[in-house]
């Protein structure tokens, strides 16, 4: 196999003679700079000009890596979609699942986590955009399942950090049932007392939205996230009135109640540290386990 490998790297190497520097820029879609790529990942992928901050996409795993102590554990990654309907649409699902997969290195548009963040043990599901645009199906509700589960079992808090483009329409009802499960769990979870902190990031839409994303004792987001059921198109077109400015962004939230805090990137372990000091202040979280 290994000539293929060589054979490779002769046709990148004959590429990069002509563009040295192709990739290793991106522009800011907010303010239009254009920023090394470099700087971008070491200010955690949002835009180093101050009159800006746009914050990019991240993935899940470096979210969660950002987050947690280290020693760390990732669990519940070995759930599959069954492809329930056998969909096609453009492609058949299977195939979109299997690119994604690929794309991702993960099995759907979720991680979970045990660790701790300072001194309180977390569980944290943390959603991934990068695959099929953060859809919630019958895994991702699984798996938040079983992280509350992990929470109900240790009393650790759960924080769910959403980026979704709402429910996966490929697999249809399931889908849909899953903000009901979710949203079962949930209650469950505050009968016990045990503290759940919502984390909205751009962008946490359709049945994310309109489910567990909004029942945190806290819902922070980050700044200048897309946060909405419907998408500002559909709504202007059944209302028939113009929007707002900045509709359906954090800001506006924040303005109209529905959010607790707009927490920069760079803030949100500290804000996290300070908000599990104050509700987890009459617990005694065990240690976890995977
Ligand atoms: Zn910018």
């Amino acid at each position: 196999m290994s000539w293929f490998k060589r054979e490779d790297n002769a046709i990148v190497n004959e590429a990069q003679k002509t563009v040295r520097t192709e990739g290793l820029w991106t522009q800011c879609g907010s303010c239009r700079q254009v920023i090394f790529k470099q700087d971008l990942a070491a200010n955690l992928n949002v835009c180093p000009n101050p009159r800006c901050g746009h914050h990019f996409y991240i993935s899940a795993r470096r979210r969660v890596e950002l987050l947690l102590e280290p020693g760390y554990e990732l669990v519940d990654l070995d759930l599959r979609s069954t492809d329930p309907l056998e969909f096609t649409d453009l492609k058949c699902y299977r195939q979109r699942l299997d690119e994604a997969r690929r794309k991702t290195g993960l099995n759907d548009a979720i991680v979970n986590a045990i660790g701790c963040i300072g001194p309180h043990a977390v569980t944290i599901s943390a959603m991934e955009y990068g695959f099929i645009g953060g859809s919630m199906g019958a895994v991702v509700g699984e798996t938040i399942a079983r992280a509350i589960d992990r929470s109900l079992a240790t009393r650790a808090a759960l924080i769910i950090i959403a980026a979704s483009g709402g429910a996966r329409m490929m697999e249809g009802i399931a889908s849909l049932m899953q903000m009901a499960k979710i949203s079962s769990g949930l209650a469950r979870l505050d009968d016990a007392g045990i503290p759940y902190i919502s984390v909205m990031t751009d962008p946490t839409t359709g049945g994310v939205t309109a489910s567990f994303a909004m029942l945190g004792d806290l819902n922070i987001a980050e700044p200048g996230a897309l946060i909405g059921f419907a998408g500002p198109r559909v709504i202007e077109q059944t209302t028939r009135q113009r929007l707002p400015e900045g509709f359906q962004r954090s800001e506006f939230l924040l303005q109209h109640g529905f959010l607790d805090a707009i927490v920069e990137r760079k803030n949100l372990k500290s804000y996290l540290l300070q908000s599990l000091g104050w509700v987890a202040s009459d617990q005694k979280p065990t240690a976890v386990s995977a």
